[in-house]
């Protein structure tokens, strides 16, 4: 390995906002040094606050960890090029984005798997159906699942200058609803390597530098689990509350007790609104009537009861819903059964929500 080739290698960072450029043609690599393993590259932005600083960053990280020797240790700097810094360096994301946004709630799980994005997606499609103004932020970093589920995926968000050099994303706008998602910045799978603060302040801007304008409520899908991502999330994002998901069975009593005592966290102390029974019954689509308690009955009220909780609402395991998630067609667009489902939970939650 050595400079040049590390140079050819960035060849794969492209600028999402700057068609398909990649930022050794747009002059952004500044600089790139190579010290026994340890690589570093210098970006330099041509203004303060570019909405994607923080993207191109683990974008080129990521791209020379998979390209570089196991083993080699990997920074990336920035720099501004034509305007010198002001103020403090680093991430300054103001609010003003959300200002006009009524209800900002999380959408939290303890752990993967338990239909936490195939919730939160259909529930920003029931709250549209409802007449309410709906975005979806999805901040699940680890796997955004949002352009997929919504069938944007390949869509890349406009960015827009919004006085004072600052610039802002232009959210994805379908089926009613407006979607941001890291998933539309990278390629499939690049994500997966983003850790710690680097994945977190991705995120916030993935929340704040976006253009949400006037909303009812705006859902952020959060990442599974209940670490320190989640509670600078939390801090950093003036969530009013969280809905937890959960599946029926026992074993997820524990998942469920930690996603809780985080928002109870006196650090955090934000109103869970409820939690949601996903998988709470299989009904099979000949036989909407039936109701197979697969993962055990009730364990959704039970937890909510043990921790004090409202039960806001059950979804059936159906086909249906897997296939809307990998079709890109949610299925609480539909009129069948399963659609009811999400509807109601989208009133509940509306009506907790005040
Ligand atoms: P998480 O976000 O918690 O990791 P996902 O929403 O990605 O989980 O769901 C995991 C898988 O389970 C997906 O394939 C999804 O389509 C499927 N799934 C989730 N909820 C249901 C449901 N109620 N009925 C049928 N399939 C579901």
């Amino acid at each position: 390995m050595n400079e040049k080739e590390i140079k050819t290698w960035l060849l794969e960072v492209v600028h999402p906002a700057k068609g398909s450029q990649n930022i050794v043609e747009l002059g952004m690599v500044d600089a790139i040094s190579l010290e026994r393993n340890k690589v570093a590259v210098t970006l330099a932005f041509p203004k303060r606050r570019d909405p994607l600083t923080e993207y191109l960053v683990g974008a080129t990280k990521a791209t020379v960890i998979r390209n570089a020797p196991e083993g080699t240790e990997v920074e990336v700097r920035t720099i501004v090029k034509e305007e010198a810094p002001k103020k403090k360096p680093g991430l300054d994301l103001g609010l003003e984005e959300i200002n006009n946004v009524r209800h900002i709630i999380g959408i939290a799980s303890g752990k993967g798997g338990v239909g936490k994005s195939t919730v939160a997606v259909n529930l920003a499609v029931a709250l549209a159906r409802l007449g309410y103004k709906v975005g979806l932020a999805d901040a699940d970093v680890y796997g955004p699942s949002v352009p997929l589920m919504t069938g944007t995926e390949g869509e890349v968000p406009a960015a827009e200058e919004s006085g004072e050099g600052k610039e802002v994303i232009l959210p994805i706008e379908k089926y009613g609803v407006k979607w941001m998602s890291i998933g539309y910045f990278a390629e499939r799978g690049q994500a997966l390597i983003w850790r710690g603060p680097m994945a977190c302040n991705a995120l916030k801007q993935m929340i704040l530098q976006v253009r949400w304008g006037v909303l009812d409520f705006l859902l952020i899908d959060m990442p599974p689990g209940t670490g320190d991502i989640h509670i600078s999330l939390v801090n950093d994002i003036p969530m009013e509350g969280a809905l937890i998901v959960t599946t029926p069975q026992p074993v997820a009593l524990s998942d469920v007790e930690k996603g809780v005592n985080m928002f109870r966290n006196e650090n955090i102390n934000r109103r869970i609104y409820g939690l949601v029974e996903n998988m709470a019954w299989f009904t099979p689509e000949e036989l909407p009537e039936n109701k197979y308690y697969i993962f055990g009955k009730d364990g959704g009220r039970q937890m909510a009861e043990k921790y004090g909780i409202p039960l806001l609402g059950q979804i059936p395991i159906v086909q249906g819903i897997r296939e809307g998630g990998d079709s890109g067609e949610p299925a609480a667009l539909s009129t069948r059964p399963d659609a009811l489902a999400f509807l109601d939970l989208a009133r509940t939650l509306a009506e907790a929500a005040g």
